[in-house]
């Protein structure tokens, strides 16, 4: 299995050591270190890395520390919407879906839209319809989602909104919440073949709107994935994140400039999407098993595994 990998994230924000206990740090460094094990496992036994990376999603969907399936975040309404999208490097076939109100595993879905449905992007009940037609049981009630935690960040988003009508929509990961944890789950992964693929799954941002759809099952913008660059996850604010096509860009700048990896991801999140306003960050992967994984803000949920089971994992800014 040379040159398999595999990197995770679980969410980028104001993340910092001193309001973090050690017990709550604990079950994080354990959520991410089942999540890389699950997509490991596979790419151990000569398995892709489109099953790897959706083992890892689904581990951290049914997590319910983060924010993706178990635990998403509220909306507006007190509901959850919910995106994803799985990329295959190898084909550059693409399913995602989006606003999905009851299905258990996003991502699932987004890989059956992929596999089953001559469409590459499916939302709300259409995509539900779909997911019905094909055998998957959805959520009989949306409160499958609900943790206390997450109602609490839209208790404080309402009331914030209340004062200051400007502050309508609260970012899971937005540096002025106090409540904020970042959750947006992703996997990128290369396989023995060479191929690479990367999924993201998310309950979006607390007190979205009806029908907000954000970055991540835009393709190009929070997931891409090529074979003759990389695969990228991306996380932060979808908005900035939709209109830097952060993903594509450092694609583009591999592909078009000959930028390795990690000058690519580096020039596209601490440069251009920090200067366009935006914050959070990508995990990325090229064919070599190369990772890079910056973030322009205080911390992202984050982990590696290489062929020979080294693991990394990290959540605060260490970069001194
Ligand atoms: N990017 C996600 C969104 O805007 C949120 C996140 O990454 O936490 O929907």
């Amino acid at each position: 299995m040379s040159n398999c990998a595999i990197a995770i994230h679980g969410g980028a924000g104001t993340i910092l050591r001193t309001s973090m206990t050690p017990e709550k740090e604990k079950a994080y460094l354990v959520g991410l270190k089942e999540s890389l094990t699950a997509g490991y496992e596979i790419l151990k036994g000569g398995g892709t890395s489109m099953d790897a990376v959706i083992a890892s999603v689904v581990a951290m969907e049914n997590n319910p520390l983060f924010n993706a399936g178990v635990g998403a975040v509220f909306t507006h309404d007190g509901g959850h919407e919910q995106d994803a999208c799985i990329c295959d490097g190898a084909t550059k076939n693409v399913g995602a879906v989006a606003a999905v109100k009851r299905v258990k595993s996003p991502i699932t879905l987004a890989r059956l839209v992929l596999e089953k449905s001559p469409h590459v992007l499916l939302a709300g009940d259409g995509a539900e319809k779909f997911a019905v037609a094909n055998g998957m049981e959805l959520v009989a009630d949306q409160s499958y989602f609900d943790t206390d935690f997450r109602r609490k960040q839209l208790e404080f988003a309402l009331a914030k909104e209340k004062k200051d009508a400007t502050a309508h929509t609260q970012l899971d990961h937005s540096d002025d919440n106090e409540n904020s944890k970042m959750g947006t789950v992703g996997a990128v992964a290369v396989d023995e073949y060479g191929n690479v693929a990367a999924a993201t799954s998310t309950g979006g941002m607390t007190n979205k709107r009806h029908g907000r759809i954000g970055d991540t099952p835009m393709i190009g913008a929070g997931t891409y994935a090529d074979n003759k660059t990389c695969a990228v996850s991306a996380t932060g604010v979808g908005e900035y994140i939709m209109r830097g096509m952060v993903s594509y860009d450092i694609s583009a700048l591999m592909e078009y400039k000959g930028l390795s990896l990690s000058e690519a991801a580096d020039v596209v999140v601490m440069e251009k999407f920090f200067e366009l306003g935006g914050s959070g960050g990508v995990i990325a992967i090229d064919r070599q098993g190369n990772i890079a994984m910056p973030f322009n803000c205080k911390g992202m949920y984050r982990g590696s595994m290489l062929a020979d089971g080294t693991i990394e994992l990290g959540i605060f800014d260490d970069r001194g």
